[in-house]
């Protein structure tokens, strides 16, 4: 444990469908100074088990440090909020052997988001190329605003003031969407992986650009060449190109590539069981596909398939902020969830579509604790 003489005194956690995220406080054991700090930390969902375990261990320091004489470590209260706060429930009190609180997910969000912008300075910032994390300082009027969370799946929320919010809309292609596809399509085995490869690929070989079907700007709508027009827009046709090219130089063709499939995805028992990918009959073993190999029908690296995903979820996100805020007329609206992980290119591409399309009206506001606007809020829901 990091910090481990320090004093744990109180822990929050949200469980979600991807991450677990908590947030404990802890003070110096022997310090006379009032005051401590919050301490973050996360782990996958599957992973239940080793962020229980890291909690038992906050606990042994609690009970540690109250002795006998001050309250029964039973005392100790687990807040938790996301949705393993139910599906966990009975795991987590079992296993620790406290009580557990749970709160909403949705308040929790938002009272954790409104403690970051009013009270915690260097924390809220805005993004753009050319002067990426500028820091903004609290103003007089923080409401209304739009939050737009994105963790798994994607959630807008309306908030008009303190604890007063609705949730006006949601999207399901968020952060799970691009981990589970580039799971399927790099040889990435993690999400920060998968962000690096996004940081090195370059879309215009996997996008349909509008450059490609122009052969310039088309300045009359505002488009510029570079501009999607289609993501993975250029798949298709480049792909049939090299297998075409592969059979002329009298390679395994695409129709030979094809009978092999086929006549390999017969095998089970006669039961015609189509490949759901390629990869399903090509490689028995669990290896990731190499689509940076050799096989001419496969002229798409991980990096450039990465680059791509990455900007077609946040361009449509983006959007979809910029319409709900149209909507509710709304012109700050804050980005958090896990999903933006401080990545450079994430944050302009979300900072960016809404600055294109409120024509700078509106402005995206991002966080250095994305991950735990949920987190911080159940912690700050424990009663006094
Ligand atoms: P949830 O509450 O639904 O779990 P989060 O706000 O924790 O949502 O965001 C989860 C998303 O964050 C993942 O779907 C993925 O896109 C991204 N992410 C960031 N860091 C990681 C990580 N270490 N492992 C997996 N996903 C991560």
């Amino acid at each position: 444990l990091p910090n481990h003489t320090a004093v744990v005194s109180h822990i929050a956690i949200d469980i979600g469908g991807s991450l677990a995220k908590l947030v404990y406080f802890s003070r110096e054991a022997h310090s006379t100074e009032p005051g401590g700090r919050l301490n973050f930390q996360s782990f996958e969902t599957d992973h239940i088990d080793d962020c229980l375990e890291f909690m038992r261990k906050l606990k042994r320091r609690y009970q540690r440090a109250n002795g006998s004489n001050s309250p029964p470590a039973s005392d100790l209260c687990v807040m938790a909020t996301g949705g393993g706060a139910y599906k966990f429930y009975d795991k987590v009190r079992e296993v620790l052997g406290v009580d557990v609180l749970r709160e909403d997910e949705m308040e929790c969000l938002i009272i954790g988001l409104d403690f970051f912008i009013n009270e915690i300075p260097r924390e809220v910032f805005t993004y753009s190329e050319e002067h990426p994390m500028q820091f903004v300082e609290p103003g007089d009027n923080v409401y209304p605003y739009l939050l737009v969370n994105i963790g798994s799946g994607v959630s807008f929320l309306k908030v008009s003031g303190p604890r007063e919010y609705e949730r006006v809309g949601g999207t399901s292609l968020g952060g799970g969407t691009l981990w589970g596809l580039l799971s399927l399509l790099t040889g990435a085995r993690t999400f920060d992986e998968m962000l690096d490869l996004a940081s090195e690929g370059d879309n215009s070989n996997v996008d349909m650009l509008v450059g490609d079907i122009y052969g310039t700007d088309y300045g009359k709508i505002g488009l510029k060449s570079t501009t999607i027009a289609s993501s993975f827009g250029k798949v298709f046709r480049k792909k049939r190109q090299a297998e075409n090219e592969a059979e002329d130089s009298g390679g395994l063709g695409h129709k030979d590539q094809l009978h092999h499939r086929q006549q390999q995805s017969q095998t089970h028992n006669g039961v015609h069981t189509p490949p759901l990918l390629d990869e399903d009959v090509e490689q028995q073993e669990p290896q990731l596909p190499d689509f940076t190999s050799k096989d001419p029908s496969r002229p798409f690296s991980s990096a450039d398939i990465s680059r791509s995903l990455l900007y077609a979820i946040s361009n449509n996100i983006g959007q979809i902020a910029y319409l709900q805020s149209q909507i509710h007329g709304l012109s700050h609206i804050y980005f958090g969830g896990s999903f933006i992980r401080g990545h450079p290119q994430t944050m302009n591409t979300l900072s960016y579509a809404i600055k294109f399309w409120s024509k700078g009206a509106k402005q995206a506001y991002f966080l250095r604790h994305e991950g735990y606007l949920g987190a911080v809020g159940a912690f700050l829901k424990r009663q006094p």
